[in-house]
């Protein structure tokens, strides 16, 4: 979840709230948005207007990708998955209020037989940080299908505090750093596989808390008791082509440099209330204009408080406004003499990326640390 810097100062700054405990003005924002609710579906809506991606078979040795809502990314091949996030519950905004918000583990079940996430193609979960929208169903799904949950220290508290320790494989990551998740042999001894590096990538501005997490979440916590921790963006490599999952609105200068890849996924939460055209522009540079993709698509820009349905209602009034940061981010487009191609996914619909990739320069040393 990404929240921002500009409303904050508006909380944190004025003489009337001066002294208020951050979660209690977070609490009256959330209330604020149940009474308007109203009026949120009546929003602009750039992203029904945006092309989207046809449903498509993948066939052998061809990587196809499903979108469902926040950054929850399907990355399929060849009969095995790595899953980013995993968040289908979806808490509705009263439910965010509640001091316990556990997992909704029904709805999770029928989202994965849904997409056909299942045992043993699902071999990973990639978590971005630690927050409710990210990681809360992370850990109940690395359970049931015995996948690995590959995240920060934070997220593995998260884990623990739902009561999977020693129950599930977990390995921490960090920034810099790269893991391979097998998918099969190939010919001879060249194994096939998932090649995953994290990229430690600052969160948006946000009131939600970006602390780690030091010691287990209770069980069944509420929203506000999610802290991020780090945050991750994942570059998943196969067969040569290169997918980059940047969830979250931030950016850190120089991060990719030199990184080239074929698809960006590129987190939109926060970009329409946090950022000024100028930091618009940033974040255009540093994330987009830099890894140069093929195929631009927007993720995190979708109400994560609502049920996952096609279509889905963007990010409005308190929480964001990713109508307005999706605009901002076409209006850049659009002056660049080639522009990006910048598409929206389906939802729930596999789709099929192109069975040749570009040849690409190596990937460039990957900073360390956040
Ligand atoms: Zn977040």
């Amino acid at each position: 979840m990404s929240v921002g810097r500009r409303t904050a100062l508006l909380f944190t700054g004025g003489p009337s709230l001066a002294g208020v405990p951050s979660h209690l003005v977070l609490r009256l924002v959330l209330a604020a948005a149940i009474a308007a609710s109203p009026t949120l579906a009546a929003a602009a809506d750039a992203f029904s207007r945006l092309s989207r991606l046809a449903q498509s078979a993948a066939g052998p040795g061809q990587v196809s990708v499903r979108f469902m809502g926040t950054s929850t990314i399907l990355v399929e091949a060849d009969g095995a998955q790595v899953l980013v996030d995993g968040f289908f519950s979806r808490p509705t905004l009263g439910e965010m209020l509640s001091p316990t918000m556990p997992p909704k583990t029904g709805v999770i079940g029928q989202a994965l037989a849904r997409a056909g996430i299942e045992k043993p193609k699902l071999k990973a979960i990639l978590v971005a940080h630690a927050h409710h929208d990210h990681a809360m169903d992370s850990a109940w799904i690395a359970h049931q299908l015995g996948a690995v949950l590959v995240g920060s220290d934070s997220v593995r508290h998260v884990a623990n505090g739902q009561g999977f320790a020693g129950k599930i494989h977990f390995q921490e990551i960090q920034g810099g750093q790269t893991i391979e998740v097998p998918v099969r042999a190939g010919i001879g001894r060249e194994a096939i596989q998932f090649r995953i590096t994290a990229y430690c990538s600052p969160h948006s501005a946000t009131w939600f808390s970006l602390k780690p997490l030091t010691q287990d979440l209770p069980k069944n916590a509420g929203a506000l008791a999610y802290t991020a921790g780090p945050n991750y963006s994942y570059l998943i490599e196969y067969k040569g082509v290169r997918l980059l999952v940047h969830p979250s609105g931030g950016y850190r200068p120089g991060l990719y440099r030199g990184l080239r890849v074929d698809v960006l996924f590129l987190g939109l939460a926060r970009t329409g209330r946090l950022f000024h055209a100028g930091e618009t522009e940033a974040y255009w540079r540093e994330v987009v204009e830099e890894t140069q993709p093929s195929l631009v698509i927007p993720i995190h820009w979708d109400d994560f408080t609502k049920p996952i349905n096609d279509p889905l209602p963007p990010l409005t009034w308190p929480v964001d406004n990713a109508d307005l940061g999706l605009r901002r981010i076409l209006a850049l487009n659009a002056k660049l003499p080639v522009p990006y191609d910048i598409e929206r996914m389906p939802i729930w619909s596999p789709v099929a990326l192109p069975l040749k990739p570009r040849i690409h320069p190596a990937v460039p040393p990957v900073m360390v640390g956040c």
